[in-house]
């Protein structure tokens, strides 16, 4: 199936607040171009030198999201244009991205990954940590960056109860959190789902 058809069948089959971050790592441009005069506009990517390099030489009005573990090292190569951060975990890299936004004039949109999975290596804060984070004078003292959401992987299982339970918590959560007024957070998406569980995600 041709990248144009596949995409329009799959946009038709989701409900129309679910937004597809098309995950183009590792792609080359000519595949992403594709995509692109489908119709597609958010691209996601797992390493920040490969995202950037795409960026140079594509459209500008594609919505570039990180969707990887970010080095704080390497924030300011995509500070300048970067849609959306969906993985922070921890106030050190959030203090590295708002000060790379603030050099660049600009509020980056972010999400805390909290960690739902039943497994030793994804990463995310946790129940705890989240809570901790929101509050602290640290981070409410930040002014260029703005917490739009969370972001869950749910545990790599066959089982589909399971990853359905770790999405209903963290969607829990979020209900909790968006219900509150905190500092520099507007709370509007919950980042959720791979291509074996979308579905269960999107319920
Ligand atoms: C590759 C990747 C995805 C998408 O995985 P698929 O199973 O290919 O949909 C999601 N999140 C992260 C962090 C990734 O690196």
């Amino acid at each position: 199936m041709s990248i144009q058809n596949n995409l329009a069948q799959f946009k038709a089959s989701i409900p129309e607040n679910v937004t597809l971050v098309a995950v183009s790592k590792t792609k080359p441009v000519a595949d992403l171009m594709e995509a692109y005069h489908a119709g597609q506009r958010v691209f996601g990517e797992n390493k920040i030198q490969e995202m950037t390099d795409k960026w140079n030489v594509m459209p500008r009005d594609i919505q570039w999201h990180m969707i990887g573990h970010v080095q704080t090292n390497k924030v300011r190569f995509m500070a300048p244009y970067v849609k959306l951060i969906h993985s922070i975990d921890s106030l050190k890299l959030l203090t590295e991205i708002n000060k790379q936004a603030k050099a660049n004039n600009r509020v980056i949109d972010c999400l805390l990954q909290v960690y739902i999975a039943n497994e030793e290596t994804k990463f995310g804060l946790n129940e705890l940590e989240l809570e901790n984070l929101l509050h602290s004078e640290d981070f409410k003292a930040l002014n260029n960056i703005q917490i739009v959401g969370f972001m869950g992987m749910a545990t790599f299982t066959e089982d589909k109860e399971q990853i359905k339970k770790e999405f209903g918590i963290l969607k829990t959560i979020f209900e909790t959190y968006k219900a509150k007024p905190l500092k520099n957070c507007n709370l509007s998406i919950l980042s959720m789902g791979m291509s074996g569980d979308y579905k269960i995600a999107i319920d």
